[in-house]
């Protein structure tokens, strides 16, 4: 299958109609999308990731309103939590309507939903008039994509369509919660940080990111967001660096080249826009191993510490 890259929404809208799988831009990463209402389609998403069926994904709306059929329940706080970061990078996980298949569930009662920012997105969204089921546009396992070229290098060959809308302004995943006991909970790390649901909420949602048993989100898995080149936590050791890489949050003169620098000024913001992007260029140089240097605990270093943590586990 030969792999177009172009801005057409009207052509990207008309493969998604016919039961296609379209990579599309949003402001997190890429996703790869299919209409969730058409199993076939949605099943074309896991076999051109290489997916374990039992990993759910995400049903994209344009707002709220649109979801609401497809959700049994949808709790007050969730809604005020909706009207103040939505459309943004917050996914809802919430008990699922008959109108949802199990597919997208991972057989699962519960169905996680998100309302894309992106232009493009809220325009294909309105015009599909339907939900696009969509995970991140990478082969399972490896680095998620925030450019179409990320997407093409991954995924040319098996799908038809990418629909390119520059570089994701967020750079990093969408952070996904639940509702339990009357408190939200994190279950994945992302865009919104852990502070910002603070000052929304009154206190600091808890986090139950990690993996208990069966595989609630697939973001828990162990093994997740990593590199073909070993990849390690921390600062690189002095001796043999020439086939080492660093990368730094901000540049430091008593670490040696080679070395890359996510942020000028040592913002997290900036840094998480352009981790990704660092980390597919990282790892095309063909070297032995990267170290990555470990966030500050806050703000978006909660998420990048968790992606990096995940993407250095394959290699322990
Ligand atoms: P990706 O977009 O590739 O990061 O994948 C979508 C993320 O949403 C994964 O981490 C999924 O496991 C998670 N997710 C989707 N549906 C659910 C659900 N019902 N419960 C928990 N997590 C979910
Ligand atoms: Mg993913």
């Amino acid at each position: 299958m030969k792999t177009e890259v172009g801005t057409d929404i009207c052509s990207a809208l008309a493969l998604l109609q016919k039961g296609q799988q379209v990579a599309i831009p949003t402001e997190t990463v890429y996703g790869l999308a299919a209409d969730a209402n058409n199993e076939d389609a949605v099943l074309g998403i896991f076999s051109a990731k290489g997916r374990p069926h039992a990993n759910p994904l995400i049903l994209h709306f344009a707002q709220l309103e649109q979801a609401l059929p497809y959700v049994q329940a949808f709790p007050e706080v969730f809604k005020s939590l909706a009207k103040h970061f939505c459309p943004g990078p917050l996914t809802f996980i919430v008990p699922k309507s008959s109108l949802v298949s199990a597919l997208i569930t991972g057989g699962q009662t519960t169905v996680a939903i998100r309302f894309p920012k992106h232009p493009m997105m809220q325009q294909l969204l309105n015009d599909l008039g339907r939900p696009l089921a969509a995970p991140s546009a990478n082969l399972y396992g490896q680095l998620s994509p925030t450019t179409a070229a990320h997407v093409f290098a991954q995924l040319q060959g098996r799908i038809p369509y990418i629909l390119d809308g520059g570089a994701c302004t967020e750079g990093l995943e969408s952070t996904i919660i639940g509702f339990e006991n009357d408190r939200v909970l994190i279950y994945r790390y992302g865009s919104i940080t852990p502070e910002q649901l603070a000052a929304h909420l009154g206190y600091t949602p808890e986090a139950k990111v990690h993996e208990h048993g069966g595989v609630l989100t697939s973001g828990m898995v162990k093994h997740h967001y990593a590199t073909q080149t070993p990849l390690y936590l921390g600062l690189k050791p002095q001796e043999n660096t020439s086939q080492t890489l660093q990368i730094l949050l901000q540049d430091h003169p008593n670490v040696a080249e080679p070395k890359m620098i996510l942020s000028d000024s040592g913002s997290l913001v900036e840094a998480a826009q352009n981790l990704y992007a660092t980390l597919h260029l990282a790892d095309q140089k063909g070297l032995q191993r990267i170290f990555v240097e470990t966030f500050p605990d806050e703000g978006l270093g909660a998420a990048m510490n968790d992606r990096l943590s995940r993407a250095a586990a394959k290699f322990q």
